[in-house]
C-alpha cells in the first residue's frame, strides 16, 4: 500500500479534499472513487521508482513505465493524472513531460 498511498495522497491534496477523510490503511473511507488505486502495481514497489528524482528520472522512469505497462488500472491511472494536471511521477505509463504533450494535445 506504500506507494499507492503515495498517490492517493497527492491526489487528494490536489482535488483539494482533506486528507483526514484517509482511513487508517490510506484508503478512501466514503464512496471510495480512487478504488482503482488498490489494483495498481506500484503498490509493490518502493514510491522512489514512481517518483524519480526531478531532473534526474533516468532509468528509475523507464523501470516505473515498465511495471505500468502490465497494470490493469493503467489506463484509470493515466486519466486520473491527466485530470488532475499532474506532471510529476511516472503515472499510467507515462512521465510527466509526456503527459504535459498529451495535454497540450
Ligand atoms: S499504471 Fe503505473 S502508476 Fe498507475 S496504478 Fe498502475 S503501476 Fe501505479
Amino acid at each position: 500500500m506504500k506507494g499507492t498511498e503515495h498517490l492517493l495522497k497527492r491526489g487528494l491534496r490536489k482535488s483539494g479534499m482533506r486528507i483526514s477523510t484517509l482511513s487508517m490503511r490510506g484508503r478512501v473511507s466514503a464512496d471510495r472513487p480512487y478504488a482503482w488505486m488498490d489494483q495498481g502495481l506500484c503498490r509493490k514497489f518502493p514510491p522512489e521508482v514512481f517518483f524519480p528524482e526531478k531532473g534526474n528520472p533516468g532509468r528509475e522512469a523507464d523501470l516505473a513505465k515498465q511495471i505500468c505497462q502490465s497494470c490493469p488500472v493503467i489506463n484509470e491511472c493515466l486519466e486520473y493524472a491527466l485530470g488532475n494536471r499532474d506532471w510529476f511521477g511516472v503515472w499510467g505509463g507515462t512521465t510527466g513531460t509526456e503527459r504535459q504533450a498529451i495535454h497540450r494535445g
